[in-house]
């Protein structure tokens, strides 16, 4: 019944997590109510998202080329002014966000690109490994922040870092008791996000 361009952007559209195909369908109507250039502009910004951003390859996080750029490292990292004996293990990019809007850290940060799962071999995609050489090769690391959320899952990927990080020198700490149980580090306010950074232990 739809043309195939159509479909084609739903079925595409319909994969975002959080978008179904009934928003789907929505978004291309409300798309095609526009003008050619309105249009283009979002394929652009796809397109830029593949050329252009990259992940840093010490952190995880996402950083932007400059042209003719070879940088390796995001901004975060490449900073000498940030505090290179702590480093924040994040489950996502969000999180990461979430605390840098804070102020209240200064530190390095590592995106371990999800938590560890009850259900076994679900893992291998985490940057564990990464995190580990990470901190034997930088003998300067003081500290460990495990920044989860208060979560089941949360707590067992803190146990399981714990125990993996025991053999490094370096101290491992917690987000504190101001973020309440269930609480997500993404959806946490800017206070609460502070105050759990402040009372670490
Ligand atoms: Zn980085």
């Amino acid at each position: 019944m739809l043309p195939y361009s159509l479909t084609r952007f739903i079925e595409l559209f319909s994969k975002i997590p959080g978008i179904g195909p009934r928003q789907a369908h929505r978004i291309a109507f409300w798309l095609l109510r526009h003008d050619k250039n309105f249009l283009y502009s979002y394929g652009f910004a796809i397109r830029d998202l593949a050329d252009k951003i990259h992940v840093c390859r010490q952190c995880f996080f996402v950083f932007e080329t400059t042209s003719g750029g070879s940088e390796t490292l995001c901004t975060i990292c490449r900073n000498p002014s940030r505090d290179q004996t702590r480093i924040a293990v994040v489950e996502k990019e969000t999180d990461l966000i979430s605390i840098e809007k804070t102020k209240q850290y200064a530190g390095l940060y590592h995106v371990l690109g999800g938590l560890f799962s009850p259900i076994e071999g679900n893992n291998h995609d985490l940057k564990v490994q990464e995190l580990a050489n990470r901190i034997r090769e930088n003998p300067q690391t003081q500290e460990i922040i495990l920044a989860f959320s208060h979560t089941a899952e949360g707590d067992l990927t803190a146990m399981e870092l714990e125990r993996i990080l025991k053999p490094f020198p370096a101290h491992i700490t917690r987000l504190g008791l101001g973020l309440p149980r269930g609480a997500d580090v993404e959806f946490a306010d800017e206070d609460t996000l502070g105050n759990a950074l402040q009372s670490r232990r």
